[in-house]
């Protein structure tokens, strides 16, 4: 029997095994259909074509996709080879979803490639395509990586120049989508066949000197993996699996090759692997491995409160063996397991699972993911102007300065980017940078900005005019509840008490003012419901008495129509000392300063005076828009600087944290960290079975005391902590 028919036996055993009859029987047909119409033609191997798609079909079944995708994968090639299959014969015979697939494949794999073509433009092409397919399956994608992994498995074959131009084809496109989709497993292969075919002298050395490697180490990695395996155990934690294996050999090059490192100076040649049953044990055994082993500091990283913009999810350290040499652990879940290997392919399958999925929720997924993935890819000028096809206008795509992608809802503004980001950004929100322009918080984001988000220390919180313009109701749900929180008693006295005053100096009582009908325009445009919740807004400084009382003051003319007995008032300052502190003023003292509302400037910042008419002194960051215009008067420009406060230092500060285990702690512990910006470099944690209480040690960089309180404040917050306190290093 020859080959192809031992492997297409077994392949339809294994989908007899997974699907039910009428599918299996579907199957059976897309073979003897593939068979048929692949008749006589044969890989460069020469063995009969069909051995292609069986193998295309048998690794998407590896990645659990649903029958009419296995049939797809077993068509791929049909349309593209033979000029007599159509499209309305596949879609008759095996359905539209199946034609449809076929038909995205094929579109992709066709190209249009003229003599003038350049390597860029067919480039942009094909990253295009790419996005088109992806817009109406993403399975189409998967299909063609799948058919090209299989390709290049079987590449030896092709002649040798044709051989390199396709391994570096996969590397500069179809490897960094794989990444992108978050398929690891997929990456990795197509990886190392690339670096095979294209370095195949130093593929062939670096694999014997890892093999060397391996078996020198074998025996202490065994020990470490018993020893792993011993703390679990002692601590009661049950885990699903636990081995190490080795990493990818084109990513070991790829390291050596940009740090400029030789093959010794290499540690994490082999991963240990584990996979346990909660988020909540991945971090006890992090825990637990902190205190047997030291860890290399830098290099603890949490991918699971903080995933990677691929979606990856795991815990990773380096700790350093009592034999003297370093090894990296990686903790994860079987969900978070099969998402890093299956990556899209895996998410895909958990859509499809679920009644309710959403068609569109998927689509959005998939393209914040190929435009993360297509901001690595040079070259691909024209990307951006398809992604403004028609069918995403609902959502713009904005990408923060690192490159990670928001979908926000169109007409969305730089607060609502904030929000989205981290509530704790957008209440210190003051202003924002799109594209690296300073621009007003109400404008509007178009697809492919980036945008930063500038945050104050100094901000009281957010303001209630964003409630005007924001666009997301994530944003305003969180701009609510924040005020929700400051409406206290003693913001509601201390309002109260600013706007008795102002009144008065206005000529008015307040209680003369707040007439409900009056007052009823001000509370719908701050989104505002009693008098109590107004004074509160001013007492925490989120409006000015003044945008109160001239809106009433207004309104009480009208009605009253004869003016009030107003005596000259003075001028009023826009609360102009208290947030101009911080600013020298060179050669001038008790000069009047206020910040400039265009570009806020915050501690930091170059910045530029400008003597304002009557009004003191504004400070502009020197990079603002604005200042090109008063530029043209250069006489009241001014040279101002930042009051040196005390000198910056950064040291260790090490803080113990008790809590009440829950479900969930550690993801949020490791997300306040993350915004607050503090990267651990040491963790462990001791657990209290009985009284159902954590200890947690760590330890971070601090800028001073200062810091280290608001850290501790912020730390203290969270739900289940019992006690926080800065501890002395063992
Ligand atoms: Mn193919």
């Amino acid at each position: 029997m020859p080959d192809y028919q031992e492997q297409e036996r077994a392949f339809l055993k294994k989908a007899a095994a997974l699907f039910d009859a009428d599918a299996v029987e579907t199957i059976r047909h897309a073979v003897e259909f593939a068979e048929a119409a692949h008749e006589g033609q044969k890989r460069d191997s020469g063995e009969p074509y069909i051995i292609h798609p069986i193998a295309v079909a048998d690794m998407l079944l590896d990645m659990n996709l649903n029958p009419s995708a296995i049939a797809a994968g077993l068509l791929h090639d049909v349309l593209e080879d033979n000029a007599g299959i159509t499209f309305d014969v596949l879609k008759r015979e095996f359905g539209i979803e199946t034609a449809e697939l076929v038909d995205g494949v094929t579109k992709l794999t066709k190209t249009s490639l003229s003599e003038h073509t350049t390597k860029e433009e067919e480039q942009a092409e094909t990253i295009r395509k790419m996005f088109l397919a992806m817009a109406r399956d993403i399975r189409v994608i998967i299909i063609k990586l799948t058919d090209r992994l299989h390709n290049m498995q079987t590449l030896e074959y092709c002649r040798s120049d044709k051989r390199v131009r396709k391994a570096q084809e996969t590397l500069d496109i179809y490897a960094p989508l794989a990444h992108r989709f978050g398929m690891g497993e997929m990456k990795s292969q197509l990886e190392n066949l690339c670096f095979y075919h294209i370095h195949p002298d130093e593929y062939t050395i670096l694999e014997k000197q890892v093999e060397h490697h391996r078996k020198e180490r074998e025996d202490v990695l065994n020990s470490n993996i018993e020893m792993i395996r011993e703390l679990i155990q002692g601590a009661g934690i049950e885990i699903l699996d636990l081995h190490g294996r080795p990493k990818n050999l084109y990513s070991i090059y790829r390291k050596m090759q940009n740090q400029n490192l030789t093959f010794d100076q290499i540690y994490d040649l082999v991963a240990i692997r584990i996979i346990a049953t909660s988020e909540a044990d991945c971090y006890h055994i992090l825990g637990l491995l902190h205190n047997h082993w030291k860890p290399l500091p830098g290099k603890i990283k949490d991918y699971i409160a903080v995933p990677k913009p691929n979606m990856y999810q795991s815990l990773h350290t380096t700790l350093m063996s009592e034999h003297g040499f370093p090894f990296e652990v990686q903790i994860r879940t079987r969900e978070m397991h099969e998402a890093a290997e299956y990556g899209i392919a895996a998410h895909w399958k958990y859509k499809e699972r679920r009644e309710d999925s959403s068609d569109l929720d998927n689509k959005l997924n998939w393209l914040r993911q190929i435009m993360d993935w297509q901001s690595e890819v040079k070259d691909a000028k024209d990307f951006l102007e398809t992604l403004k096809i028609d069918f995403f206008t609902e959502y713009v795509f904005v990408f923060t300065p690192k490159g990670d992608v928001f979908d926000l809802a169109a007409g969305s503004t730089p607060v609502d980017f904030a929000y989205r980001v981290h509530s704790a950004v957008g209440n210190k929100c003051s202003g924002a940078r799109v594209n690296g322009k300073m621009v007003p918080l109400d404008s509007v984001l178009q697809t492919g900005d980036i945008v930063e988000i500038l945050i104050s220390a100094s901000m009281p919180g957010p303001s209630l005019d964003w409630l005007r313009f924001i666009k997301t109701q994530q944003a305003k749900n969180k701009i609510k509840a924040w005020f929700r929180k400051e409406y206290k008693e003693e913001n509601i006295i201390k309002g109260k008490d600013m706007l008795e005053r102002e009144a008065k100096r206005l000529g008015y009582t307040f209680s003369q003012l707040v007439k409900p009908e009056w007052t009823l325009a001000l509370f719908k445009r701050l989104t505002l419901t009693t008098v109590d919740d107004l004074c509160a807004a001013v007492g925490y400084g989120g409006i000015s008495t003044q945008q109160v009382l001239s809106r009433l003051v207004e309104e009480y003319k009208r009605e009253n129509k004869s003016e009030p007995d107003i005596e000259k008032r003075p001028v009023m300052p826009e609360r102009a000392n208290r947030k101009g502190e911080g600013i020298v003023v060179k050669g001038q003292e008790n000069m009047l300063v206020r910040f400039a509302k265009c570009c806020n400037p915050v501690q930091g910042d170059a910045i530029v005076g400008f003597i304002t008419r009557g009004r003191g002194v504004s400070i502009h960051r020197s990079d603002c828009p604005n200042l090109a215009g008063l530029m043209e008067d250069a006489g009241r420009l001014i040279d101002v600087e930042w009051a040196k406060t005390e000198v910056k230092a950064s040291y260790k500060a090490r803080v113990q944290l008790n809590f009440r285990e829950r479900e969930g702690f550690f993801s949020d512990l490791f997300r306040l960290l993350d915004t607050l910006h503090i990267h651990p470099d040491y963790f462990n944690t001791k657990k209290d079975e009985k009284a159902h209480t954590t200890t947690l040690n760590i330890t971070f960089d601090i800028s001073n005391t200062e810091h280290l309180e608001s850290v501790l404040k912020q730390l203290r917050k969270l739900e289940g902590a019992l006690d926080v306190f800065r501890s002395n290093p063992a």
